[in-house]
């Protein structure tokens, strides 16, 4: 379920809280008149509901963008990221139109910026592009795609960058983890519109320029390939049929688990970032 970033403080709640406060507060004293010798009590309230709720969103990529990303994650034996440019096209909709890289040292597990370079770069971004580099994508090999500690302090470190939603500040950032496997762990932060959107509240979506999805496509495929069923596991452990057969049955990328309940996994790569570049400049660029 889509979780609530910013928490309920209209006057609204304040003027229910009070009410509910006195109504408390009168209540007690009916009992005190009964009950004399009741010095103190405590009091519990809500500040609303708990804080989810059911909607999803969309992430649309064009086949260009999807095209760049998955070459990208194929192409290195290193862990290897990159930048989405991305509009957004409905309240819970958002278009991932191109994939820039940009310069940064890669190795099996890491992958560091090189502040100057970086920054160059940024600089070198007209304000309409620099303005959409609203994705950061990185790859994570051959392990799963939950996010490490490091990941998600940068994660934190470029949601600060950002002002507090207004009418000319439209705040939303992803972040995506890819691995080989076609594992994907994608996070939208929607500030303008209150939600965090986990991997599970998130629908992937390839639209060609004939109307045509690649969602529909692996759909219909389904209806013609065959899959074995898998066979139970033998009690000595050995399985006899991988588990990855038939996966490709379902075109549903987004496998890997909610990171936000995930338990730390042991494949957590200790990748290092070098964020402290990102501390320089704001969205939207004035
Ligand atoms: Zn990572």
């Amino acid at each position: 379920m889509a979780k609530k970033i910013l928490r309920d403080t209209s006057p609204e709640l304040a003027e229910k809280l009070l009410g509910d406060f006195k109504a408390f507060l009168e209540s007690k004293r009916k009992e005190r008149l009964q009950l004399t010798d009741i010095p103190q009590f405590n009091f519990s309230f809500s500040l609303g509901d708990n804080g989810f709720d059911d909607r999803r969103a969309t992430l649309r990529f064009t086949p260009k963008a999807y095209a760049k990303m998955y070459a990208l994650v194929i192409t290195y034996n290193t862990e290897v990221q990159w930048h989405g440019l991305v509009t957004r096209t409905a309240e819970r909709e958002f278009l991932v139109e191109d994939i820039l890289t940009f310069p940064h040292e890669v190795s099996e597990a890491t992958v560091t910026s090189d502040q100057g370079e970086y920054n160059q770069w940024l600089d070198s971004l007209p304000d309409d592009i620099f303005n959409k580099v609203r994705l950061h994508g990185h790859s994570h090999v051959n392990m799963g795609c939950t996010p490490s500690a490091v990941d998600t302090a940068y994660q934190k470190k470029i949601l600060n960058l950002f002002e507090t939603p207004n009418e000319n500040n439209d705040v939303f950032y992803i972040f995506m983890i890819v691995n080989k496997r076609g594992e994907v762990t994608s996070l939208i932060y929607d500030l303008q519109y209150n939600a965090l959107y986990n991997t599970n509240e998130i629908t992937i979506s390839v639209e060609f320029e004939d109307g045509e999805t690649l969602e529909n496509f692996i759909k219909e495929t389904g209806k013609k390939v065959t899959v074995p069923t898998p066979r139970p596991l033998y009690p000595l452990g050995v399985n006899s049929t991988k588990k990855t057969k038939g996966k490709a049955q379902q075109y549903s990328p987004q496998t890997s688990m909610n990171y936000m309940d995930a338990p730390a996994r042991d494949d957590e790569e200790p990748d290092e970032w070098d964020y402290s570049p990102y501390n320089k400049w704001r969205y939207p660029r004035r």
